[in-house]
């Protein structure tokens, strides 16, 4: 019988990497799940547990990974600024020492490795679209910055790593990415949107409501991923991962609130310090080196995440 890809997922309980392990099983691939459950639900596999290719173990990535594998993307991490602000030094050492981890792993096992970074390493960005060339505007000291530099360090660990030892690396900047599987009281926007106008409650911008974001729905994200890490070997990335569809999050509100047909009505909020005024990502590199770009549009992935947190609050 041929061997099954091994493949471990860090954070794989959570939103983004349950989908991974899902569409990873039904690819063919054997799966090691790897997740502390801070922010990851058992839920969210709940349904994969029975498979004979799915494992499932309960570990923090600061500690010593001891399994074997051919590839290993590295999602452990909170993602949502209420989490990863929860406990700083936590989130910081989650992404600088998971980082060295999965490294350290990947060079023992020859495997190849794969880095869930981020829009944010572009921090509140000048040059708008952001390129991978751009090397950002961060606050180093800021309530966003355990999570941005934390980011920022694990990427050059990743190719100091790579140029050092060899290391097979693959890294993608993820931008706003969403879809089932988000918790409820996850405190990202579209989760927060869709939910309070499910509920009948206020929707709640923050600031003026005219910052932008680019949406991307988790499907086309995951698909990304996939085609990343099985990219030609001497394809690094950094690549960006996302929709440039841009929207303000006053768009957003009423693209919501029309698609949950809500009474709800928007009130305005103090702006989190750092809050970043616009992010669109120039995703001509994904397009050149991985033949992807983004197929399911705002308005149907927002039906489709309508319909998800609608049965989630029925139960
Ligand atoms: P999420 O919070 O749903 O998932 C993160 C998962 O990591 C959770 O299951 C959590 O329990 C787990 N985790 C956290 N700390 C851990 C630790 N120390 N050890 C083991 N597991 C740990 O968030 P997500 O949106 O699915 O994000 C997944 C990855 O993608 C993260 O690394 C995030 O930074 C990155 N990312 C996500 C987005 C997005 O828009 N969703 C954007 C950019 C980057
Ligand atoms: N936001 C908002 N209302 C909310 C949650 C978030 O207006 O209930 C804003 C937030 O200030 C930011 C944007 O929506 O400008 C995206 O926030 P999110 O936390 O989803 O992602 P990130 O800021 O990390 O891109």
């Amino acid at each position: 019988m041929e061997k099954r890809t091994r493949v471990l997922v860090t954070g794989g309980a959570g939103f983004i990497g349950s989908h991974l392990c899902e569409r990873l099983l039904n690819d063919g691939y054997e799966v090691i799940c790897m997740d502390n459950l801070f922010t990851g639900q058992k839920d969210n596999i709940r349904h994969l547990l029975n498979n004979p290719y799915f494992e499932f173990i309960r570990k923090d990535v600061l500690e010593d990974i001891n399994v074997e594998c051919d590839q290993i993307y590295n999602l452990a991490c909170p993602a949502s600024p209420i989490h990863y602000q929860y406990d700083p030094i936590k989130t910081i050492k989650t992404s600088f020492i998971g980082a060295l981890n999965v490294l350290g792993l990947a060079k023992r096992c020859n495997a190849r490795v794969l880095q869930a970074s981020t829009s944010e390493v572009y921090g509140d960005p000048e040059v708008h679209p952001q390129p991978e060339s751009y090397w950002g505007h961060v606050n180093p000291d800021g309530i966003r910055s355990c999570y941005d530099e934390g980011k920022r360090a694990a990427e050059t660990l990743f190719f100091d790593y790579h140029r050092q030892h060899g290391v097979n690396i693959k890294v993608v900047r993820i931008f706003n990415t969403y879809g089932p599987n988000m918790r409820g009281d996850d405190g990202r926007v579209v989760s927060n949107f869709i939910v309070q106008a499910l509920k009948g409650e206020d929707i709640t911008i923050y600031g003026d409501g005219k910052q932008t974001r680019s949406f991307c729905y988790v499907d086309d994200l995951v698909d990304a991923l996939i085609r990343m890490m099985n990219s030609r070997v001497d394809f690094t990335g950094p690549v960006n991962l996302g929709n440039p569809g841009e929207f303000t999050m006053l768009e957003l509100a009423e693209k919501v609130i029309k698609l949950t047909n809500s009474s709800s009505k928007i009130v305005f909020k103090p702006l989190p310090q750092d809050d970043p005024t616009q992010r669109k990502p120039v995703i001509d590199l994904a397009k050149k080196e991985l033949d992807w770009e983004p197929t399911i549009n705002l308005e149907e992935g927002l039906k489709r995440t309508i319909k998800y947190f609608k049965k989630e609050l029925k139960n």
